[in-house]
């Protein structure tokens, strides 16, 4: 059985009162579950504040990127030696935006979970395809290339440690989420391929995420689907009422 994971990826947003603020609101939020984990992503400067803030909680605290040495001349990066330095146990590695916006390979990007697992954080591995490579029928081709380069040179058993977050670029912060079979689908096909990388019990225990305008309202039905194990949520995530209802979803 796969525990569920809500993980929240607040972005560049919060400052250290605000970060407090929301974080002891959704720990209210989380019932006694045994069920279902979940997972905050605050910015680096407020990772501290909010690990303080969930440190009796189960809630888990991770980095929005990570580099993969532990110190040295990386300006303007942190290493995973310091996010375990302040709490946090995990890191988002390849979301669209640092692919998009920073212009993050795929190379780079299996740099970045290749460190990470190195060091002992969990990483939560992020793909998806743009509008562009859906319409042109190549979903399924960017999906593959995305994990397989990223994830090369990873070893069968550092796989317990990773996360996918399946996250079609056209559906984060449009409200225009991919419907539950186009999530499925996709999910089913990243299951598939871990199974033909590693074994089929690899793919098996692998949690597979949706992202991309996941709300309360169209939770429980992305929750319903086989191969969705969590969602990974950005504009709702800054909401305590709105995650907490998304973390309280209905099975
Ligand atoms: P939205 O939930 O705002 O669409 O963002 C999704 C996302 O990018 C989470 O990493």
């Amino acid at each position: 059985m796969r525990k569920a994971l809500m993980a929240g990826n607040w972005k560049m947003h919060n400052t250290t009162a605000e970060a407090r603020q929301l974080a002891a609101d959704v720990a209210k939020a989380c019932r006694d579950f045994d069920d279902r984990e979940v997972l905050l992503a605050p910015p680096y400067t407020v990772m501290a504040a909010v690990a303080d803030v969930v440190k009796n909680t189960t809630i888990q605290v991770a980095s929005q990127n990570v580099c993969w040495e532990d110190k040295g001349a990386f300006t303007g990066e942190i290493s995973p030696v310091m996010v375990k330095d302040v709490g946090g146990s995990a890191a988002i590695i390849g979301h669209s935006e640092r692919r998009q916006i920073f212009k993050e390979t795929d190379e780079l990007i299996n740099q970045r979970v290749r460190g990470a697992l190195k060091f002992g954080l969990t990483v939560v591995f992020c793909i998806g395809e743009t509008l562009d490579e859906r319409e042109g029928g190549k979903t399924f081709t960017i999906l593959e290339e995305q994990i397989r380069k990223g994830l090369a040179g990873v070893a069968p058993e550092q796989t317990k440690d990773i996360v996918i977050a399946y996250e079609p670029v056209w559906a984060i912060g449009t409200g225009k989420t991919a419907s539950k079979e186009q999530a499925q689908e996709a999910h089913a096909f990243i299951r598939g391929l871990i199974a033909d990388m590693f074994e089929k019990n690899v793919a098996d225990q692998m949690r597979i995420l949706y992202g991309g305008s996941v709300k309360s309202t169209n939770v429980d039905e992305l929750m319903a689907q086989p191969d969705i194990d969590g969602a990974l949520v950005g504009g709702a995530a800054l909401d305590a009422e709105s995650f907490g209802r998304i973390i309280n979803f209905q099975k």
